[in-house]
């Protein structure tokens, strides 16, 4: 499709007081700005009809294919303003082109790369009042696609969906600051099988995980940790977030992630990291960590620190750790110096405040 958007502007965009006072503490996820993006996918016309409009309800008849059988994915992306004013995203291709692999999984339309970027770059630009100016913060972009055709037959996949984009302005993902969180691993649930949706960023790999954490909460822990399907004893990621252990220290640190299995989610800041890392002096590699190893490395001192990255929280610590065999801290059970390093690199990168070496840094309004 060509990129021409049909600009429908609102008529109720909320006066400069009222978005100021809704900026002063956003939270996460709560508050929406005044414009949303949607594109429409038909069999016969392929995407077509692409408007930015007011942000409002969206209208589906109650047999809605997504509402019955959950073909949806997501994805989720940030722009960060600038000392300068100007507002960038990060990698927003590589969310695309993670975007379009999650289509293949769902059986959904890919949409072209352009026109997915194109789609941030319009919401960013009209709504660029509402990207925060306090450090730290940012507008959360919520890129997703439904499957909107009418019917609860099951035998073939939607043969139309929309594809929508929302943002929402976000301080801190975790309240109470660069905090470590503690987590509990699931024996009893498993996010993702060999052949499944694990690395698809679908809202069912959610749906199915709520139990999960909310058990995690009941064991008197912040986050659940997700383990393999078969044997429930390789580490996979943590809730929504993919996991680091750090071995070593001062010039001796190194960093491994677990592997790409096709279970886990491939995250773009655990990518980034992979890359980042090396280029500060800290080896970084993908390998398979099981939880005896977490827990024996731990307590030979040998592992050092544990972090989980993701975009909405960036790099969080993870402090304690508890399951069935019982419970330990990793390290002092403080965020680590290779932790905060990491942590303050990438986000200067985002911010404008660092060197972009790597070009991951988009101009988008
Ligand atoms: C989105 C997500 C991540 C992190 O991906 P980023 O691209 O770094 O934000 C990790 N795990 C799961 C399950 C996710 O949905």
């Amino acid at each position: 499709m060509s990129n021409q958007f049909d600009i429908r502007l609102s008529e109720h965009r909320r006066p400069a007081e009222e978005r100021e006072r809704l900026l002063e503490n956003p939270g996460f996820g709560k508050v929406f700005t005044d414009h949303m993006i949607t594109i429409e996918w038909t069999e016969e016309e392929g995407w077509h009809d692409a408007r930015l409009q007011p942000y409002g309800p969206l209208s589906l008849d109650p047999a809605t294919a997504v509402l019955h059988y959950a073909q949806e994915l997501f994805e989720g992306l940030k722009a960060y303003r600038q000392a300068d004013g100007s507002i960038v995203t990060f990698r927003p291709y590589a969310n695309a082109a993670r975007f379009n692999t999650s289509c293949q999984r769902m059986a959904m339309p890919p949409i072209p790369e352009e026109t997915f970027v194109r789609s941030l770059e319009l919401l960013v630009d009209t709504d660029r009042d509402w990207v925060p100016t306090q450090e730290g913060h940012s507008l959360y972009l919520r890129p997703f696609m439904i499957a909107t055709q009418r019917g609860l037959g099951v035998n073939s996949p939607s043969s139309s969906f929309m594809f929508i984009v929302i943002a929402s302005p976000s301080g801190a993902y975790f309240t109470g600051g660069v905090k470590p969180v503690s987590v509990w691993l699931s024996e009893d649930y498993t996010r993702a099988a060999p052949g499944g949706t694990g690395a698809a960023k679908c809202g069912g790999n959610y749906a199915a995980a709520f139990v999960a954490q909310a058990q995690a909460v009941r064991e008197g822990c912040d986050q659940v940790v997700w383990l393999d399907a078969k044997e429930h004893r390789w580490v996979e990621e943590m809730g929504g977030m993919n996991l680091f252990f750090v071995y070593g220290s001062g010039s001796d640190a190194r960093i491994v992630t677990p592997a790409l299995t096709g279970t886990l989610l491939p995250g773009i800041t655990r990518d980034s990291l992979l890359q980042l890392a090396p280029d500060l002096g800290i080896p970084a590699s993908e390998g398979r960590i099981s939880t005896d190893e977490w827990r024996e490395a731990s307590a030979s001192g040998e592992l050092t620190e544990v972090f989980a990255c993701g975009t909405a929280a960036v790099i969080t610590p993870v402090g304690r750790v508890k399951g069935s065999s019982g419970e330990w801290l990793v390290g002092s059970g403080e965020p680590g110096p290779v932790t905060t390093r990491l942590r303050e690199e990438l986000v200067g990168i985002q911010y404008g405040e660092r060197p972009d070496s790597f070009g991951w840094i988009h101009k988008t309004g």
